[in-house]
Formats: C-alpha cells, structure tokens, sequence
C-alpha cells in the first residue's frame, strides 16, 4: 500500500491542476492520495471528479501557522467539515492576508528595482491560493535570479530577505482546535524540515500534542535517517501517529507524488478519529 499523504496543485503552489495531481498519483502506484493546498480545499472537488477506481482521495489542507517561539509553521488538517463556519473563515483570512502579502512582496521588489509587478504575480498563481513560490517564479521571469531556489534565498524572498513580507496566521494551538471542532484530524508538517530549528523540539511537539495534535508527519523528502528515526522516537513515546507524505509540488523539480508513504494501519487510525467528512473513493 502506497499512502501519500502530502500533496499540492494549483489551488495553491503546485504547477498540476488537481485531476493531474490524480493521474500522476494513479500512474505512480499510489493507493490513497491526500489533496493538502496551501490554507484550501478548493481543489478537492476536481479532484474527486477526476478519481480513477483503486485510488482513494483524503481531503485536506496544509494550514499556515504561526508559533510564538518558532515562527512560521505547517500543519496538516485532514477530513474536516469543510463547510464548518469558524475554520472556513480562517482559511479564507488566511487566503486574503496571503494576497495582501503578495501586493506587498512585489512592491518591495519594485523598490529594489526588480521588473515585476502583482499582475504577474496573479498571472503566475492562476486561481490558486497566492504563495511565495509565485512570487519566485515571478522574480525568475524577471531575470534578476536563475532559479526559484534563488529566488527564496536571504537576499530576496527568503525569512528575512528584503523583500520578505510574513503572512497572518493563527497559533498552531488554535488551528489544533478549530480543526478537531471541524471534525478533522491534525498532523504536524515537516517538524524538522529546513530551515525549522530543531533545538526544543520535542518538548514543543509535547505542547502541542497536549494541544490534541494527532500525528507528527516523520517521513518527509526533507527529513535524513537520522531525524526520522528520532521523530519516530518523539511521536510514538507522546502517543501520536506517524504519517508520511511526499509534499509533492510539480513533475519538474522536488520529490515525486508517492515518494513517501503512511504505514496502512496509522492511515487507518488517523481515518478512525475523523469525522468531518470521509475519504473518497470511486
Ligand atoms: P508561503 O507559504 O507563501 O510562505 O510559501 C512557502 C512555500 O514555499 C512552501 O510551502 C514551499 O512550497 C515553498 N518553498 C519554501 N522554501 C522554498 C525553497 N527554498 N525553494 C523552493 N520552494 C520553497
Ligand atoms: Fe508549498
Ligand atoms: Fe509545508
Ligand atoms: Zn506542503
């Protein structure tokens, strides 16, 4: 069983719509798929239209987060109602922040004397969730950097670049909360993903299962041997389950859909503590 638990299209930052993300996954052999957009389930439905028999779909999204000591961070929200109004909500301030944000970024730019303006920005993201990687291929387009990697590089887009701009997000305390209150399970993303810092991690992992937190995403193109052997060490000692997923963005560049996969009976776990809506299947 191949169960990919992370995935993008172009609801937010990924460059496939999500009936391509599905063939992609169906080409790849992956048995269950989870659509997690940036702050978005908006590609759910197509993606849903778009399920061949064999693959079960598992809505979701990578909700934005901001932690007091720790900054920017992700968590996976699965399964939850996505018609609940107070979640909803959110994720739509988040989504309109996100765009605000954008505007912003490409005027820093434009002071900086780089050729882009916000209409490129909005070209590039389509209809999808407006998110950094945008305003990369932007800068890219522009030629003032060879490649989206440099574009998120210290000197441009990156935290603390000059034209980085941070984003309005909730505690990972409350997303914890609204999402259980949406009937949705939550899981960690990516904790020891660059450039996340790793000192206190675990004592931070235990505040947040505190929180309700139901998983810990360990099995992450980002993470070595060494740091999943270690987050697999900190989950199942708090009791949470371990997920993994690919993080898939594009077939151009990054891990593939289906790189990664969720242990089957984890995955069943993680389903069994949802209610908000159930995974689909043809
Ligand atoms: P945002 O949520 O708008 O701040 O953008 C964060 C997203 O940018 C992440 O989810 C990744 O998809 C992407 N990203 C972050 N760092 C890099 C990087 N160094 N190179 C390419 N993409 C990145
Ligand atoms: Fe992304
Ligand atoms: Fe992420
Ligand atoms: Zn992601």
């Amino acid at each position: 069983m191949l169960i990919d638990l992370h995935c993008h299209s172009t609801a937010s930052d990924g460059l496939d719509p999500p009936d391509q993300v599905i063939r992609h996954a169906r080409q790849r052999g992956v048995d269950v798929l989870a659509l997690t957009d940036h702050d978005t389930v908006a590609g759910v439905e197509e993606a849903a239209a778009a399920l061949p028999a064999g693959l079960t779909l598992v809505a979701g999204a990578e909700l934005s987060c901001t932690d007091a000591d720790r900054g920017s961070v992700h968590l996976l929200g699965y399964l939850f109602d996505p018609g609940e109004p107070v979640l909803a909500a959110e994720r739509e301030r988040i989504r309109t922040d996100r765009t605000r944000r954008g505007e912003a970024m490409a005027e820093r730019l434009v002071e900086l004397g780089v050729p882009v303006s916000f209409a490129d920005v909005r070209r590039i993201a389509g209809d999808g969730v407006i998110g950094r990687p945008h305003v990369a291929r932007a800068l890219v387009e522009s030629g003032v950097v060879r490649t989206v990697e440099d574009a998120f590089g210290p000197e441009w887009i990156g935290v603390g670049g000059r034209a980085y701009v941070p984003k309005y997000a909730l505690a990972p305390e409350r997303v914890i909360e609204l999402v259980r209150n949406a009937g949705g399970v939550t899981v960690l993303a990516h904790p020891a993903a660059r450039p996340r810092r790793v000192d206190g991690l675990s004592h931070w992992i235990a505040r947040l299962a505190a929180a309700g937190l139901h998983g810990v995403e360990v099995d992450h193109p980002e993470h070595d041997e060494a740091q999943r052997t270690w987050l697999r060490e900190i989950a199942t000692d708090l009791g949470l389950i371990v997920t993994g997923g690919s993080d898939y963005h594009e077939t151009g560049a990054g891990h593939q859909v289906g790189h990664e996969s969720t242990d089957p009976q984890a995955y069943e776990r993680l389903v069994s503590q949802a209610y908000g809506t159930v995974p689909v299947v043809r």
